[in-house]
C-alpha cells in the first residue's frame, strides 16, 4: 500500500527470482545427490565428502572431563568439557583473541601458550607422574585429513596467513609447539567444526545423524555407511560407519547450472574473494546475505524505487549491510517499522525514509532470508535421503550458527520445505535441534572416544 505501480512491478520481479518452487528445488536436490555420489567415489570432486576418521557414536553415558581447542578466524577458545553421564554437558571455556602476530607468524606457539595459561590458571597442568591430557582440536580450515589426529593444510582462509603451514600436518605443528613449552598435552583428534557439531549433538541424543552449520559459512557432516564410501582404502571400522564432512558450501561451483543465481548474486560473486566458488554458501550463509540485499536495494535506488534514488557513503560501501540487519528487519512488526527506520537512517545514514522505503527494505530482507532457508533444505533432504533407511526411526539433526539461531522463521521454513520431499512418516521422525557452540564440545567428545580406545 502506498507503493507506486513501478515499485510493485520491481518487487514482483524480485519475488519471481527469489521464491523457489518445489519443482525447481526437486531438480537441485537431484543434482546435489548426484554430486554426493560422485564425491563418495573419488577425490577432487565438487563435493569433497572428506572422511573424518570418526567411526563411533557416543553412548551418552560417558563421564569425565575432556579438553578441546576451537580455532576460528578471530578467536581461539580453550574448553574443559565435563560429561555427566546422562547426556548433560558442562563447559568451562576461555576465549583468546588472535593477535596480528599470531595470525601472520606465530600461530601455533600462540595456541600452545593459551593452553598453558588455561591449565595453569586452573591448576590443571599434569605433572610428570600424571598421564598426559588428551585434547581435541577443532580446525575449520580446509584440511586433507590423514588419520584421526593428522591432516595436511590445503590453504589458509578467513584472514589467517601463517607462512610455512600449507602442505604440512597441522597437528604436528601444534604438538611441537606444546612440546616446546614442556606441556604434557597430546593432540588426540583433529576435527572439522561440522563434525564437532554432530558429535556434541550425538552425546545428548545418540540418534543424531547429521550436524550442520549455518553461520559465517555453511557446511554439514553426517554418518555414512562405509560400504557407500567407495574411495575409502583404509580398514573397515567395526561400526560400519564413518562421519563424512561434505564441504557442501562448494555445491554447483563448476558451472552454476542448477542454483538460481540472480544478477544480484552474480554481482556479489564477481567482487568476492573467491569468484565462481562456494556458490551454495553464497546464497545461504551470514557472510553474504546482507551484501545480496544491498545489491538489490541499490538496484531499486538506481531506478528511484527506493529512498527516491538517494544513498550514502555507508550504503554505497560493500558489506555495509550486516546479515543481522535482515533478521532485525524481518521481525519488525511495528506499524511504522521503527527498527527498519533506525537501520536506514542511523546505521546506513540515509535520512528521511518513507514508510514505503521501510516496507521495501523489509520485503527485500525477507526474500533473501527465506530463500536461504528454502535452499538449505536442499542439502538437508539430499543428505537424509542418502541414508533413507534411517528415517524409519527417530533421528536428530544438530544445527549451529547465527542464521539458524537468529533469522526469524529460518527453522520453520527449512523444516516445512524438507517436509515436501519426504513421506509424512519419514518427516515425523526428524527432530532439528540447536547445537550451540557444539564444534568445540564435539572435539572434546571425540578426544574422549579416542582415549577410550587406547
Ligand atoms: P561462525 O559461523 O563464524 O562461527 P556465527 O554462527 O555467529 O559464527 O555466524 C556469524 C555470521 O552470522 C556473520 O556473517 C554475521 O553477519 C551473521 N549474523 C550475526 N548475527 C546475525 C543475526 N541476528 N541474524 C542473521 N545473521 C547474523
Amino acid at each position: 500500500k502506498g507503493a507506486s505501480p513501478a515499485q510493485h512491478q520491481a518487487i514482483e520481479t524480485l519475488v519471481s527470482q527469489f521464491l523457489l518452487t518445489d519443482e525447481r528445488l526437486a531438480v537441485i536436490i537431484k543434482e546435489f545427490r548426484r554430486r554426493m555420489e560422485e564425491g563418495l567415489a573419488a577425490d577432487g570432486k565438487v563435493l569433497k565428502m572428506i572422511p573424518s576418521y570418526v567411526t563411533q557414536r557416543p553412548r551418552g553415558d560417558e563421564t569425565g572431563s575432556y579438553f578441546a581447542l576451537d580455532l576460528g578466524g578471530t578467536n581461539l577458545r580453550v574448553l574443559k568439557v565435563t560429561l555427566d553421564g546422562h547426556g548433560g554437558i558442562k563447559t568451562e571455556h576461555q576465549k583468546f583473541a588472535l593477535t596480528e602476530e599470531a595470525k601472520s607468524r606465530t600461530l601455533f606457539d600462540f595456541i600452545a601458550q593459551c593452553v598453558e595459561n588455561f591449565l595453569d590458571d586452573r591448576n590443571l597442568r599434569p605433572t610428570g607422574q600424571q598421564p598426559p591430557i588428551n585434547i581435541g582440536f577443532t580446525f575449520s580450515y580446509p584440511v586433507q585429513q590423514t588419520s584421526i589426529n593428522s591432516g595436511t593444510l590445503v590453504q589458509w582462509t578467513k584472514g589467517l596467513n601463517v607462512p610455512g603451514c600449507v602442505g604440512r600436518d597441522v597437528v604436528r605443528l601444534l604438538q611441537d609447539a606444546l612440546l616446546r613449552l614442556g606441556l604434557r598435552v597430546k593432540v588426540a583428534a583433529l576435527v572439522n567444526d561440522t563434525v564437532g557439531t554432530l558429535l556434541s549433538a550425538a552425546y545428548k541424543d545418540p540418534s543424531s545423524q547429521m550436524g550442520i552449520i549455518f553461520g559465517t559459512g555453511t557446511n554439514a557432516a553426517y554418518y555414512e555407511n562405509v560400504n557407500n564410501l567407495i574411495k575409502w582404502k583404509g580398514p573397515n571400522p567395526s561400526s560400519g560407519e564413518m562421519v563424512l564432512n561434505i564441504e557442501w558450501g562448494a555445491f554447483d561451483s563448476d558451472d552454476f547450472g542448477f542454483l538460481p543465481f540472480t544478477p544480484h548474486d552474480i554481482k556479489l560473486d564477481r567482487k568476492s574473494l573467491n569468484p565462481r566458488k562456494q556458490a551454495y554458501e553464497k546464497m545461504i550463509s551470514g557472510m553474504y546475505l546482507g551484501e545480496i540485499a544491498r545489491n538489490i536495494l541499490l538496484w531499486l535506488a538506481d531506478q528511484r524505487l527506493f529512498l527516491d534514488g538517494r544513498s550514502s557513503e555507508i550504503l554505497n560501501a560493500m558489506w555495509s549491510i550486516d546479515t543481522s540487519y535482515l533478521s532485525s528487519a524481518a521481525v519488525d512488526d511495528s506499524s511504522e517499522l521503527i527498527e527498519v527506520q533506525q537501520i536506514i537512517e542511523k546505521t546506513l545514514n540515509v535520512p528521511n525514509s518513507s514508510l514505503v522505503d521501510r516496507q521495501v527494505f523489509k520485503v527485500v530482507s525477507t526474500l533473501v532470508g527465506e530463500r536461504s532457508a528454502r535452499l538449505s533444505a536442499v542439502g538437508v533432504v539430499a543428505t537424509l535421503l542418502k541414508r533413507a533407511e534411517l528415517l524409519d526411526n527417530p533421528i536428530n539433526v544438530g544445527i549451529d550458527g547465527s542464521m539458524f539461531e537468529h533469522y526469524p522463521g529460518f527453522e520453520s521454513i527449512m523444516a516445512e520445505t524438507v517436509s515436501h520431499f519426504l513421506t509424512p512418516e519419514q518427516f515425523k521422525n526428524i527432530n532439528f535441534s540447536l547445537a550451540k557452540d557444539g564444534s568445540g564440545v564435539g572435539a572434546a567428545i571425540i578426544a574422549m572416544l579416542v582415549s577410550e580406545n587406547q
